[in-house]
């Protein structure tokens, strides 16, 4: 069977047309984090024919990832396969032209000039905020263009960085939310809400590939599905003084803004932050439903097989069950916060 005219229907479109299509073919587009965000765009951009897909993610496929991860099938979560990797065969299976290379990876200070040197678009699917500003400071120090997507619950959210021209990430949010934050896994999310924001990313990386950049938004959008509101404010210019994009320190970059980890013990591995307030009260109801927790004044302890995290009140914590690093920034993202 010929596959001539599988681009048909999106070359039609004005805005795309036969050059645009052409270009998209030559595009090298990096997507960090494979979850639902990552597999909504890179399916959306490997069904357009963006020409060249990495994707990059430390995690594997589990079964409450399948209602919303829409790449993944019953068997990925049965084998427990990478994400990145179960991704690339997917997009395989439907558009065989497009080249996909899975990286099982934590974006980190040391990997993310080799990971992400060679695109010319960054799409952020990562459910994490140190991350966010990584990725925000390699951008802005190379002057690559970046997408921030994120969601939770109904919530969901998103904007261009177009260094030196539009705000960057700090610009917005100059610090991490403080204290422990909701995340998917313990405020739950709508499938609808994540999909939306990937589809709104992977319309404007669209913009961006085809060379429409007076077509990209320059705002920080937001949606909340659920109570029927959003909001857009105004992020086309820098915010005077921002660290990252008028100063240019590269804190992130230089792996100062991360928690630092450190193996410990046997089996355990430990997370040295400092800054995040914890109330035990609060955060044992929120893990009640995912394990088992119990909590003096001093210390809580979350049971979650095969792990077991100790958390300290300044946000501190020990989980034992493993020594890798990734696993464990992975649980305390998902369960602490990010
Ligand atoms: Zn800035």
């Amino acid at each position: 069977m010929s596959f001539h005219d599988r681009y048909s229907r999106q070359v039609l479109f004005s805005g795309i047309g036969p050059a645009g299509q052409s270009k998209l073919a030559e595009a090298r587009v990096a997507i960090v984090g494979c979850g639902a965000t990552g597999t909504c765009v890179s399916s959306l951009l490997a069904r357009g024919g963006a020409g060249h897909l990495l994707i990059i993610d430390r995690d594997y496929v589990e079964p409450s990832n399948l209602q919303r991860q829409t790449l993944f099938d019953e068997a990925d979560a049965v084998e427990s396969l990478p994400k990145a990797v179960a991704a690339a065969r997917k997009i395989a299976a439907f558009n065989s032209e497009v080249q996909v290379k899975a990286e099982v990876a934590d974006l980190t200070p040391e990997n993310v000039a080799s990971l992400l040197s060679d695109s010319h678009l960054i799409l952020d699917a990562t459910d994490n905020f140190e991350t966010r500003y990584l990725i925000n400071d390699f951008a802005v120090r190379n002057g690559k263009p970046w997408i921030y997507a994120a969601a939770v619950g109904a919530y969901a959210v998103t904007m261009n960085i177009i260094p030196g021209e539009t705000a960057c990430l700090a610009c917005v949010f100059p610090a991490a939310p403080q204290g422990t934050t909701e995340t998917c896994d313990t405020a739950g999310i709508l499938n609808s809400a994540v999909n939306l924001v990937g589809s709104i990313q992977a319309t404007e990386a669209l913009k961006f590939l085809t060379g429409a950049r007076e077509k990209l938004r320059r705002t920080l959008l937001s949606f909340d599905v659920w109570n029927n509101d959003h909001a857009e404010i105004g992020a086309a210019h820098p915010r005077p003084g921002c660290q990252t994009c008028g100063q240019r320190e590269f804190v992130h970059l230089a792996g100062q803004g991360r928690p630092q980890i450190t193996l410990c013990g046997r089996n355990s591995v430990q997370i040295h932050e400092r800054h995040r307030p914890v109330d035990f009260a609060e955060m044992s109801g929120r893990l009640q439903p995912h394990g088992t927790v119990k909590h003096n004044d001093f210390v809580l302890k979350f049971w979650r097989d095969p792990y077991e995290l100790t958390l300290f009140p300044d946000g501190r914590a020990i989980i034992k069950g493993t020594t890798d690093t990734a696993v464990a920034r992975s649980l305390y993202a998902r369960f602490v916060g990010n």
